[in-house]
């Protein structure tokens, strides 16, 4: 069975937080839209000091990706 994705994840389209597969509303905006389309991986674990999540405008601690298209 060949794995056609690297993680089982996909990101949110609106707050491009990463949620698994099965989740059906966005944890951190609410959204149902979802794309399997994204790029780049993000770990934010205090968004206070977290240069990356100022960089993407990230408030909440959590998995982002860095592109979604
Ligand atoms: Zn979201």
């Amino acid at each position: 069975m060949p794995a056609k994705r690297r993680l089982p994840l996909k990101a949110c389209v609106k707050c491009k937080a990463l949620v698994e597969d099965s989740v059906d509303v966005c944890p951190v905006c609410g959204s149902r839209e979802f794309t399997d389309d994204w790029d780049g991986f993000v770990a934010v674990i205090d968004p206070e000091k977290s240069e990356a999540a100022k960089l993407l405008s990230l408030k909440q601690k959590g998995a982002y990706s860095v592109k979604v298209r």
